[in-house]
This record gives structure tokens, C-alpha cells and sequence, in this order.
């Protein structure tokens, strides 16, 4: 391949997958909207009616007309009915008159005003009002949140609980989402076994497959069920054997959307990954002058789309958050493609001295100014993850940057979401 796929900026890298997976957006669907939470709308939802549809009660209390409330001293109001929330009887009130009305409740008729029944004595049928209550208080009235014909949501949104309570709101039991892409998993490397099992020396656990299918579920996406020997698992493992490899990509890619792959993807005499992509589709890129993450690969095989991941804990979770996980909200639509960054001001100088834009695992947090200050934590190893584990952000230095003093402004990448 050409030298100019070959160590892309990260945000070369990243608007290329942009722009391919802008043109394979996938087919939209009709959900129930209790299984929502966490898809994409695929198309702008318009209000069919006001809301609140009619005029209701903000608290309990009397309703009435704003204009007999007194100016001065106290009025005695006529108390001719109770309005529950949920009645549906008119009732017209008329001069002088109130009615008993709860939260919710609609106004009656020419009734404008709420008191709380805090401020009202009754005896009786009697209700006394003192001056001082504001005409129109306590009302919800008829679309003051919104009116029929708004748009509520546009498409591109990610639904989360609060578009899930508005769309309910609104009546809507089913809305219309992108589909989920179809993600196979798959790591690669003869010296994993996976946690449960014996562990020899020369061995390590296989903690990508579940990274990345925990990773997945983060952006509520299932991984699609590998069928292993024993059971269905999240991912398929494969050992560094080009046959095997082979015939794994080809059978992945007759129905998967992605194809995300674990290790093998450098330049070691196992590396069988950029060969197998070259040779049974097309590599997009190779290599991004990120740290950790260099390795990435970018590429197709049939319909599926292929990203494999360098093997090294740090770099994969690095590069599936940098590079897959935009991919994965442009697939669906989604209009939060590029990940957020923070400004945050260093407690410790930080250099380097390669061209690569580097990510620090570090601790974030708020001082009592209201300033944001960033630590990276003590061990930056790519095979490392006890400090993944304590960092709640990655501090992201420039290609170009080789030193940064006490107080500088960084961007950072917040891992809250990702947690
Ligand atoms: P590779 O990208 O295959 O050269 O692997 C780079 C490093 O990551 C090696 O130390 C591997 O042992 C390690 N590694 C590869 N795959 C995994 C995995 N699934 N889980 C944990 N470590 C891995
Ligand atoms: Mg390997």
C-alpha cells in the first residue's frame, strides 16, 4: 500500500473513518419505546399536540379568577366544587367563586389564578383570601412547554432517560431508531487463555475480548454471539495461525456490520492481520501516530467494515475509544461522533519527544475555584492496567507538544462514561 495510508494524524485517521462510515449509515427500525434507551432516532420527532394539552393546576389550592383577588384587606370566595386531577367535567366558574383543585387538576373555565391552600382558610363553603396573591400564579397553561408541530428530539440524538420521559410524554409508544450495527469480536494471540482457566507461565489472560464486549455494551450494543466449542461466547478467540484467521474474517464478514479485531496487527513475525485484510479486501490506513495505538488498522472485507486493534490492553481500549467507538455513532447516525475534550490545567510537567499525539491515563478533578486540574497517574506501560483502573480521564498531547510545565492547559478525555 501506499506510504500515504501509512501513519495517518489521529485526526486524519479519525475523519476518514468518518466520512466511510457516513456512507454506510444502516436502515432504520420501529422500536418499542422501553427498549429505547441507548439507540439513536433516526428521524426528528415533531410534538402532535400542545403540552400541557389544557390548562392545569401547578399545586393544590383554590382556583379562581385573577381579577376578583383583592387589592386590599381579604375577600370571602364561594366554594362551589372540587377539581381532582383527572376530572374531566367542565365546570365555569363565576364571579367571586372558587373551587378546591389539585396538582394536575384542569382550570375550570375562566378560572386563571391558583392560591396554595397554604394562604386560604376555609369555614364552610367559605374560602377567605388575603391580598397579596399574584393574579395567573400556580397555572401551567395550555403549551407552555411546547406547542403541536415542535420538534422535540432531532434525528441523530442518542436516546437517554430524559429523551425516553419526553418522548413518553409526548404518547409516543414506539419511535423509529437506527439499526444497531452487528459487531463480531475477535483476539488473536497463542499466548492468551482465557480467565477461569490454568494459567501457564508464558501465558496471560485474554482481557480484550472482554474489554471490548464490555465496551460494546457501554454503547448498548450486543456483540454478536460467537459459537465456540464450548458455549457461546462474546468474542472468538483465535491462535496466531493465518488459516485460522482467515477463515474466522471470512465467515465474519458474509453477515457482520464491524469486525473488531485484538493483536497480530504490528509488524512481529505473528502479525498475520494487515496481510489477510490486504488480501481479502482493502486496508483503508494503517498505523496512526497515536500512543498508545500506533498499530491500528482500518480497512473492509465485503460489507463488513474492519478495525483491528493492537493487542497491548492500553492501546486497544485507547484506540476502540478514539477510533471504533465514532465509527460506531456515525454508523447509527449519530451526530456525537467526536469524542468530547476538557480543558484541564497540569499538576506535574509532562514531556515527550516522539510526533505522536499521546494519551496519559490520569486522575481529574475540581478544585475549590471551580478549575479543573488533570495528574497523570504514576504508570503509563500500554500492558498496564491497574492505573486505567484509578484514571478517570486521558490527558491528549499533541503531535507536536514536547513540554508542558505546572498550570499548562491540556485537553482531556473524560472516561466517566466510559467506567
Ligand atoms: P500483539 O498486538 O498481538 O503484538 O500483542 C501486543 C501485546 O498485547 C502482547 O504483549 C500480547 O500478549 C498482548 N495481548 C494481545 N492480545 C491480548 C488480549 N486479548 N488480552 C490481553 N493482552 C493481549
Ligand atoms: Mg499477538
Amino acid at each position: 500500500m501506499s506510504e500515504s495510508h501509512n501513519r495517518l494524524s489521529l485526526a486524519d485517521a479519525q475523519q476518514r473513518i468518518a466520512a466511510i462510515c457516513a456512507t454506510r449509515r444502516l436502515p432504520s427500525e420501529s422500536i418499542d419505546l422501553s427498549r429505547a434507551l441507548g439507540r439513536t432516532l433516526a428521524v426528528d420527532v415533531c410534538a402532535s399536540r400542545d403540552q400541557p394539552f389544557f390548562t392545569n393546576s401547578a399545586m393544590d389550592g383554590f382556583a379562581l379568577r385573577g381579577e376578583d383577588l383583592p387589592q386590599s384587606g381579604s375577600r370571602d370566595f364561594r366554594l362551589i366544587g372540587t377539581r381532582l386531577a383527572g376530572d374531566q367535567t367542565q365546570i365555569v366558574l363565576g364571579q367571586g367563586e372558587c373551587v378546591r383543585i389539585t396538582t394536575g387538576a384542569a382550570l375550570p373555565l375562566s378560572a386563571d389564578t391558583v392560591v396554595i391552600k397554604e394562604h386560604a382558610l376555609v369555614e364552610g363553603s367559605t374560602v377567605h383570601i388575603a391580598c397579596g396573591e399574584s393574579p395567573g400564579s400556580h397555572v401551567r397553561p395550555a403549551g407552555e412547554d411546547y406547542s403541536a408541530g415542535d420538534a422535540l428530539i432531532r434525528a441523530g440524538q442518542r436516546i437517554g432517560a430524559a429523551h425516553v420521559a419526553a418522548l413518553a410524554a409526548a404518547g409516543f409508544d414506539r419511535v423509529n431508531v437506527a439499526s444497531r450495527p452487528k459487531v463480531r469480536i475477535m483476539t488473536t494471540g497463542d499466548e492468551l487463555v482465557m480467565p477461569g482457566s490454568a494459567c501457564g507461565t508464558a501465558q496471560i489472560y485474554n482481557s480484550n475480548g472482554y474489554a471490548l464486549a464490555a465496551m460494546l455494551r457501554k454503547e448498548h450494543i450486543d456483540p454478536d454471539q460467537a459459537h465456540g466449542a464450548r458455549q457461546d461466547s462474546d468474542f472468538i478467540h483465535l491462535r496466531d495461525d493465518p488459516e485460522s484467521i482467515r477463515a474466522a474474517l471470512v465467515e465474519a464478514a458474509r453477515s457482520a456490520d464491524v469486525i473488531i479485531t485484538s493483536g497480530g496487527v504490528s509488524a512481529g513475525e505473528a502479525d498475520y492481520l494487515p496481510g489477510l485484510v490486504a488480501d481479502l479486501g482493502t486496508i483503508h490506513f494503517w498505523k496512526v501516530r497515536m500512543r498508545p495505538g500506533m498499530p491500528f488498522l482500518f480497512g473492509e472485507i465485503g460489507r463488513s467494515l474492519i478495525f483491528c486493534l493492537p493487542g497491548n490492553p492500553v492501546s486497544t481500549i485507547a484506540t476502540f475509544l478514539c477510533l471504533v467507538r465514532p465509527a460506531l455513532s456515525i454508523l447509527q447516525g449519530r451526530g456525537d461522533a467526536t469524542p468530547q475534550l476538557l480543558p484541564a490545567r497540569l499538576t506535574q510537567p509532562i514531556s515527550k519527544r516522539h510526533d505522536r499525539t499521546e494519551f496519559l491515563r490520569a486522575v481529574c478533578e475540581v478544585r475549590n475555584d471551580a478549575s479543573l486540574w488533570v495528574t497523570p497517574v504514576a504508570q503509563q506501560g500500554s500492558a498496564m492496567l491497574r492505573g486505567l483502573v484509578e484514571a478517570n480521564a486521558l490527558i491528549m498531547v499533541p503531535e507536536q507538544t514536547t513540554d508542558l510545565a505546572v498550570a499548562d492547559i491540556v485537553q482531556t478525555l473524560s472516561l466517566l462514561e466510559f467506567r
